[in-house]
């Protein structure tokens, strides 16, 4: 395409404002009848990395983000080990800007939702360099939810999306309806670790206690930094019944690099 033969000044202009344009026109329900193959010709896919077209995140670039096949649970879980989450895997550190590039496109404008694509094959890539992957087929994931008024403005539930890619791989069902978020919050990026679980306690019900009584469950998220909301969301799935709760994020952030 023209726009990437241009100089890389021009092209680092150019860049941000044709995923804008993209992501509008598939966030345009009159036009969600149009194909990605169109699109892709119009306003081809460019790599976050190195402005390759074709993709968000190519081969190269994520090759050395260095996905790590090894399974490296966070020590107590930050500091906190309550038992609800018994365990978590990431596949990547936010710290990467990079990573933190992705991710901030996809949760925050322009909201590229394409990018589930690309953040979850970071989460099974992670599974598939393992020697020995674990084994989740008796479990059923389920999204961490977001209150009525984000899930309008995002258009869509980020950790959904992760889940529906990851549902596909896994072989099991996602569920998005069971566990819901009843009150608004602030933005947990914004506040400092202790105010995090005084935030988001208390916010989550699980509608269907009849679903998760006596099942495994994963739950998806897209950053793990203080473990808060999955806890919180880990803790009500355990009083309703839940056997063992395991948590699977895109990427691990130390407390205060969420920003
Ligand atoms: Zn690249």
């Amino acid at each position: 395409m023209i726009f990437y033969h241009m100089e890389n000044k021009i092209g680092s202009f150019i860049l941000p404002r044709l995923e804008i344009l993209r992501s509008k026109i598939l966030g345009n329900s009159y036009l969600d009848k149009i194909s990605n193959g169109v699109l892709d010709l119009f306003f081809p896919k460019i790599c976050f990395g190195c402005q390759k077209e074709g993709e968000y995140l190519c081969q190269d670039c994520q090759a050395i983000l260095g996905i790590s096949g090894f399974h490296h649970p966070p020590p107590n879980f930050g500091g906190r080990q309550t038992g609800n989450l018994s365990d978590l895997y990431w596949a990547v550190e936010y710290k990467n800007s990079l990573i933190k590039n992705l991710i901030q496109k996809f949760k925050y404008e322009p909201f590229i939702k394409e990018l589930k694509e690309s953040l979850s094959l970071l989460i099974i890539d992670h599974f598939q360099l393992m020697d020995k992957p674990p084994n989740f087929t008796d479990f059923l994931l389920i999204p961490i939810p977001l209150e009525k008024r984000k899930l309008k403005w995002r258009g869509f539930n980020q950790a959904e999306e992760l889940g529906k890619e990851l549902s596909k791989f896994f072989k099991i069902p996602l569920i998005n309806d069971v566990l819901i978020k009843i009150k608004e919050t602030l933005p947990q990026v914004e506040l400092a670790a202790e105010a995090r679980e005084e935030n988001i306690k208390g916010v989550f019900i699980c509608q269907h206690p009849e679903l998760v009584r006596g099942r495994k469950i994963l739950l998806v998220d897209d950053v793990y930094t203080t473990g808060a909301t999955m806890e919180e969301c880990a803790r009500v799935l355990r009083k309703t019944g839940a056997k063992e709760i395991i948590g699977i994020v895109i990427a691990r952030a130390a407390p205060g690099q969420d920003q």
